[in-house]
């Protein structure tokens, strides 16, 4: 049972209530943020909040009075739980109204918090790799807006499940969009580092972001345009990242190894470096 934080209190789990007219669960209005902290430090966590602020700007959902807490209340909530590894999740929801489109709540927005501790670094997924399918983005073309209307993601993950994989690849027209809950990169034969451009097609990764720094950095040439389909099949390397993942290898995608089917050099070297960076920023 955790201690969660919900519209200015904090209060357990099991006493918590939101309204059955909040607008987060008749119209599935909602944003959200995962940030992650180790050690008690969160990752980035500027960055989540701005990221935050932009979602609610651009769906009109108003700001929660708690707005210039936020940090401190991440905080606060991990030390309530007693966790010093793992995810801080915020969501926030326009509140309660009557059930109309268009009519705007005449309470506060919904502020939901909730910490989580997990130990990253131990994850299979970032110690030895995924295997993952590719399937046709079929999401709304917002998707730089971290909305809470996660139902296609949901499905997907669920489909690679049944298929024997662990995660899904969205693709469109133009080539790979993103992962279902990530930012997908490929190392080509060159040791090229491709990514795919920010747009309205993807979420901007905060740690997408990061990663493309640390590989400026250490003198990887980065191209930033869509992977194709077919460029898996003499791809030398290719990874996921999220707050979560953090950097997970990817071995197969749609049965097609990559390489030797194990985790490259670059990929290995990344993660190095990004652990440097989230324990020691
Ligand atoms: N794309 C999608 C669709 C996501 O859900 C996530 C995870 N929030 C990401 C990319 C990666 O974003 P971040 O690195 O900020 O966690």
């Amino acid at each position: 049972m955790s201690i969660i934080f919900l519209n200015g209190h904090y209060v357990h789990e099991k006493d918590a209530r939101i309204s059955p007219f909040d607008r987060g669960f008749t119209f599935g209005e909602g944003i959200y943020e995962v940030c992650i902290a180790i050690n008690g430090k969160f990752v980035d966590a500027l960055e989540h909040l701005a990221r935050l602020e932009r979602s609610l700007k651009e769906c009109g959902i108003d700001t929660p009075p708690e707005r210039d807490e936020l940090s401190n209340i991440m905080s606060e909530l991990l030390q309530k739980n007693d966790i010093t590894t793992g995810l801080v999740y915020l969501q926030i929801t326009p509140g309660a109204s009557p059930r109309n489109f268009t009519i705007r709540p005449e309470g506060r927005p919904t502020l939901l918090m909730l910490a989580q501790g997990v130990d990253f670094k131990r994850s299979p997924a970032f110690l030895d790799g995924i295997h993952v399918q590719m399937r046709q983005d079929i999401r709304w073309l917002r998707r730089d807006i971290k909305t809470t209307m996660l139902m296609p993601q949901v499905m997907a993950k669920r489909d690679a499940l049944s298929n024997g994989v662990s995660d899904t690849l969205y693709y469109d027209e133009y080539g790979i969009t993103e992962g279902a809950s990530s930012n997908v990169f490929l190392v080509d034969a060159n040791g090229t580092l491709i990514t795919r451009a920010l747009s309205n097609h993807l979420l901007a990764g905060c740690t997408r972001a990061r990663i493309l720094d640390l590989a400026q950095n250490i003198g990887l040439t980065v191209e930033d345009r869509p992977i194709q389909l077919t460029e898996f099949v003499t791809a030398a390397e290719c990874f996921v990242t999220s707050a979560t993942y953090l950097i997970a290898p990817i071995l197969t995608v749609d049965g097609v190894i990559i390489k030797d089917g194990k985790a490259g050099p670059i990929t290995r070297l990344l993660q190095n470096k990004y652990c440097d960076y989230i324990e020691y920023n």
